[in-house]
């Protein structure tokens, strides 16, 4: 029965100039994310933006299962609820809720009794001769004239049941649900940066934070062929496919960082290895985000989660780059990342057992505070540091 889906989103987010890029964005969006389901047509109308079946019709039941797990991955939508579109006449609206109303509310009131009910009516079209609360008042009348005997409880502020009703310039329209949208904002209404992908838990989740504020990423990712086996690679191959249903594809970098690893083995102290590989990984990160457009980096580090991630050692490998460094999960316990990550359907890939790059040649006690003026004196042993990291990065291999 139902023709349209109305998409809701903040307005916070649209205020000023920026009102028309984030629009057209979450309207872009969309219409990708509908891609498969072939039949919808995205349009906004002023607030809004509106999904409808190309010919006008209404959707399938097999349709809407389609679409709205994909609305679901909306950034930037609020809420969202399918919904039967109508002339913009009382008579049409009435007789199409009188029509709904057994479904949905006489189908719950069969259950059990007193279950609440309301109407909420908006009316932006100003020439509409009823006004809100006469609109609400008029639909419930007439429900309850349709359900008969079966009475059911009235309760403007916590129904169970709430039927919607706009009435817009060009069309009205009732919903009897409304969904939860991701929040956030449209992905590609800011810029592109570039996600440090690792196979754990964290890494996966904070690419999925900074979509949710709107930045595309791209993604790399370090393995230690041949120490580390082709797993470690698919691996973050899955998670970066799966990431990306939430926004338009970003490429996968994938960096062989032994040739680097065996130098730092040899030539430097052995409790530093790790700070000096996650000081590499951060070099050569920066420089593929400077070649392709991307504006920051991004880690799944968290305060003190592991030798690497204390404040001291977190300076001093911040301190390998320029480039603004995002962490969306600094503050996280590692049981908050967690439930984010199976929210989002990565824990299952992330639990795949591959062995990880840093943990080639890893020191069994990893020095927990390295001074940056020693990180960068063992660095100095190295011989060819800087020519060493530029054949690194010509034999990196990317995945549109
Ligand atoms: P994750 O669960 O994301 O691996 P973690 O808690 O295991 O994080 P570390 O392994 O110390 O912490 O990694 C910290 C961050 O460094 C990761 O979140 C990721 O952004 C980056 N990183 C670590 N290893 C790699 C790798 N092999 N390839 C790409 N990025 C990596
Ligand atoms: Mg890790």
């Amino acid at each position: 029965m139902y023709n349209s889906i109305i998409c809701r989103y903040h307005e916070i987010a649209t205020k000023g100039n920026n009102r028309n890029m984030f629009e057209r964005c979450l309207v872009d969006n969309i219409a990708h994310l509908l891609r498969e389901v072939g039949v919808c047509r995205v349009h906004r109308v002023r607030g809004r933006i509106w999904v409808n079946r190309v010919d006008g019709g209404a959707f399938s039941s097999s349709e809407m299962e389609a679409i709205l797990p994909q609305l679901a991955k909306a950034f930037g939508l609020e809420s969202f609820s399918p919904a039967v579109r109508l002339p913009v006449e009382m008579d049409a609206i009435r007789e199409a809720a009188v029509a709904m109303a057994p479904e949905v509310l006489g189908a719950a009131m069969e259950k059990r009794d007193n279950v609440t009910f309301r109407v909420r009516a908006r009316r932006s079209n100003k020439r509409f001769p009823l006004r809100s609360q006469e609109i609400e008042i008029d639909l419930v009348s007439a429900i309850a004239e349709r359900l008969g005997e079966r009475r059911f409880k009235l309760d403007l502020d916590h129904a169970e049941i709430t039927l919607g009703c706009e009435v817009r310039d060009e069309f009205a329209a009732l919903f009897w649900t409304s969904l939860p949208g991701p929040g956030g904002l449209p992905v590609g209404s800011n810029p592109r940066v570039l996600t440090l992908l690792s196979g754990g838990i964290d890494s996966p989740v904070a690419a999925w934070m900074v979509m949710k504020r709107g930045c595309p990423t791209d993604y790399i990712t370090f393995h230690s062929s041949p120490y580390t086996p082709p797993e470690t690679e698919e691996k973050v191959r899955r998670l970066a496919r799966h990431l990306n249903e939430w926004q338009i594809r970003g490429k996968l970098h994938l960096c062989n960082l032994a040739p680097l690893q065996k130098l730092i083995r040899d030539c430097c102290n052995e409790r530093m290895r790790t700070v000096l590989y996650r000081r590499a990984m951060l070099r050569i990160a920066e420089q593929v985000a400077l070649r392709s457009d991307c504006r920051a980096l991004v880690t799944g580090e968290a305060v003190g989660q592991v030798a690497s991630q204390t404040i001291n050692n977190m300076n001093t490998i911040n301190r390998a780059v320029d480039m603004l460094v995002l962490r969306p999960l600094v503050g996280a316990d590692k049981n908050e990342s967690i439930r984010i990550a199976e929210a989002i359907g990565t824990m299952e890939l992330s639990c795949i057992p591959a062995p990880d790059s840093c943990t080639v040649f890893a020191p069994s006690s990893p020095a927990t505070s390295v001074p940056l003026e020693l990180a960068e004196a063992e660095e100095r042993k190295i011989p060819e540091y800087s020519a060493v990291i530029e054949k690194i990065i010509a034999d990196i291999v990317t995945e549109a």
